[in-house]
Formats: structure tokens, sequence, C-alpha cells
């Protein structure tokens, strides 16, 4: 069935990817973002399809539209982004998911939330599982992120409580591919950038800090089966369970990139987690979902992708 879908935040690195796979299914996309870290040059390529439409409009502020499906990914990911206004990550959090959900619930649409890993704050188990309730400093640089989304998965459990919408959640962990913004200020995007410009890789602390890295297209497929899955609210983990050290991931860009760029440490941010590992059981049980691309594979296509774009003195507009 073709569905009218609405996507907060499409322009952003996974609604990019997102908004390609609606439309080559056949959908009707509105990709509603306000710029804040979106590219426009990742949505030329949609902007003369006949089923597409950009609206440039804050979540904050409340609008009215017709929709099926609304797929709220609009914020910022990014703990360079986020955290430069806080209150602003804040306000699209709470605000944002509020408009996104009063809508839903005036036209009867589905409702996914793009949630994080990071309500799991500096986890104190390992691997996380979707029912630890997380271990989150409500006070520090990252709460701005962290409790705007677990106010977020709130907000849209309570919509589906006591107003019966039709909700998903599914909590995503480290993502990286094609689209990243090139001063994007996660990890993968800066060592791949530093590597091809013989910069010296930033490894923040002593680099023994692990995170699991996902391919964005075995993610938008675990997102897309969570939409399409019947009486299943989540929330659910989506994620790439293979846990590398931060350390590991700048020696594995050198070697890919065949740079000769040295290694240097910064301090390591505040409240940065330890280790964060998904558990992906029930994405397997009910998804029947696993990721598929492992870390060798994705960087290699993420390198080819930032080749590219390096070259091009302004910037991603082929893509
Ligand atoms: P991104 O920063 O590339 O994209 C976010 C998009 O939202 C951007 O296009 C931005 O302009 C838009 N946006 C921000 N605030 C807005 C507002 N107030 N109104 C309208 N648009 C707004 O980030 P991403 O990596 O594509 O992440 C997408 C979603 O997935 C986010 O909700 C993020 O929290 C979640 N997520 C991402 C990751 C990851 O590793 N990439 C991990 C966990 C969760
Ligand atoms: N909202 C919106 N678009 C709609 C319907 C609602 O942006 O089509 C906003 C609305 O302005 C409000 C929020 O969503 O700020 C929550 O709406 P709801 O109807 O649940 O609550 P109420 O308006 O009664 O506070
Ligand atoms: N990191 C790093 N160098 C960088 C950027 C990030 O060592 O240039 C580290 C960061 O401290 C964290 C990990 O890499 O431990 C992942 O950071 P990212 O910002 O990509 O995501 P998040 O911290 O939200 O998981």
């Amino acid at each position: 069935m073709t569905e009218r879908i609405l996507v907060t935040g499409g322009a952003g690195f996974i609604g990019t990817h997102l908004c390609k796979r609606l439309l080559d299914e056949g959908h009707e996309v509105i990709c509603l973002d306000n710029f804040y870290t979106g590219q426009r040059a990742n949505i030329r390529p949609h902007l003369s399809h006949p089923r597409f439409e950009l609206i440039r409009h804050d979540v904050i502020e409340p609008i009215r539209l017709e929709v099926t499906q609304i797929y709220h990914l609009a914020c910022p990911a990014s703990p360079v982004h986020y955290q430069a206004n806080a209150i602003q990550t804040v306000k699209t959090s709470v605000l944002g998911t509020l408009n996104m959900l009063g809508l839903a619930k005036r036209v009867g649409a589905r409702f996914l939330l793009a949630s994080t890993s990071e309500v799991y704050g500096d986890p104190l188990v390992h691997p996380q599982r979707e029912d630890y309730w997380g271990n989150v400093n409500p006070i520090g640089p990252r709460s701005c992120y962290d409790e705007g989304k677990r106010v977020a998965e709130t907000l849209t459990m309570d919509y589906h409580r006591q107003h019966h919408v039709d909700v998903r959640i599914v909590r995503i962990f480290n993502t990286y591919g094609p689209n990243m913004l090139e001063n994007d200020g996660r990890v993968v995007s800066n060592f791949i950038c530093q590597a091809l410009r013989e910069e010296p890789l930033t490894v923040y602390g002593d680099g023994s800090q692990t995170r699991s890295f996902c391919y964005v297209d075995d993610l938008v497929e675990g997102i897309v089966r969570m939409m399409q899955a019947e009486a299943f609210t989540g929330p659910v983990n989506l994620g790439n369970p293979d846990e590398f050290t931060v350390a590991e991931l700048a020696q594995k860009v050198l070697s890919k990139t065949g740079s000769a760029s040295p290694i240097v440490h910064r301090p390591l941010p505040e409240n940065d987690p330890q280790r964060r590992c998904p558990d992906i059981t029930l994405a397997g049980e009910r998804l029947n979902w696993a990721p598929h691309i492992p870390l060798d594979v994705g960087l290699d296509r993420t390198i080819a992708y930032f080749r590219q774009v390096l070259a091009e003195p302004a910037g991603p507009a082929a893509h």
C-alpha cells in the first residue's frame, strides 16, 4: 500500500537514506527539516522526484499536515552539534516530539520515534538490553540530548496509553555511512576526514572506550521493519553488536586510507560513556532483523564517499 509519509529530520544523515528508501518503495514522502545539521546537497537528487516534497520548518512549532506515517528523526545527533545549543536540543526533543505526536493523534498516523542508545547513559550493564533503565546524569553536558530523548520516549508511550496513538520506538546505536556531515564531529567522520587530509587523528582519552558501529543501510532496514511491525511498540535496540575500541577504529581508518597521519590524544569529554554495545536479541525475535554489513565493508564505502566529497571544493553537490 502506498503511504503518505512524513520524515522529520529528513535532510539529515539517516533521514536522507530513509527518504530514498521510502521513495524507492513507491511512497509519497514529505521531508520536514530546519537545516540545523541537514544538508541540502543530500536531498537535492530527490527535489525533482514527483512523490517528494520538502518543507523547511522547525518541529518546535506546530504544523498541520495530512499523513499516514511519521518517522520522527528531527534532532541533532552529534555531541558537538547538540551541545552547541543545548536548550534548542531539549526543545526539539520535547516540544518537537509533542507536536509530532499531536499531529499523529489528529490524523491517526502511525508514529515512529528515533530514540538513542544514549538513554542508557554511561551504562553499568553490558551489552545493553531494552529493559535496562540506564545510568544518566541529569545535569551534565550530554543531558540535553539524553534526557530530552528519555522524555520523548515517555511522551510517546503516554500518547499510546492515553490517546491510543499507534507508536514505535527504536533506540539507535552509533551509525555511520555516506551523507554524514564532514564537520559532524562524530568519530567515524572525524577520523576518515582527518586521515584523508593527512591531519592528526584526534583520539579522545586513551582510546580504550568502546562503541559498536552500524552501517546506515542496515539501520534503515531495521527502522522500516519496525514501522511495518504489527502490535509491537518497542522500544527496540537497533545497532551492530560488534564492539571496537576507539583506538582500534583509528588504526583501521589509517590502514584503509593508507594515510600517514599521526594519532594525537585529546581530553576525554565529560560523561563520555566508557562502553556501549547493543543486545539485539529482541530485534531478531520481533523484526527478524540483524545487521549484515561488517565494519570493514562499511568503512570502505564511507571512505570512498568522503574521498569524493573532499575532492569537490563546493561540497557534496553531486551526491
Ligand atoms: P543529523 O544531525 O544528521 O540529522 C538530524 C536532522 O534533524 C538534520 O537534518 C537537522 O537539520 C534536523 N533537525 C534538527 N533539529 C530540528 C528541528 N528543531 N526541526 C526540524 N528539523 C530539525 O542526525 P542523524 O544521525 O541523521 O540522526 C537522526 C536521528 O537519529 C536523530 O533523532 C538522532 O537522535 C537519532 N540517532 C542517531 C544516531 C547516529 O549514530 N547517527 C544514533 C542514535 C540516535
Ligand atoms: N499539533 C500539531 N499538529 C497537529 C495537531 C497538533 O502540531 O496537527 C500540536 C499542537 O499544537 C500541540 C501538540 O501538537 O502543541 C499536542 O497536541 P494535542 O492535541 O495532543 O494537545 P493539546 O493541543 O490539546 O495541548
Ligand atoms: N571520539 C574520538 N575522537 C573524535 C570524536 C570522537 O576519540 O574525533 C570518541 C568519543 O570520545 C567517543 C567515541 O569516539 O568515545 C564516539 O564518539 P561520537 O561523538 O561519534 O559518538 P557518541 O559519543 O555519541 O557515541
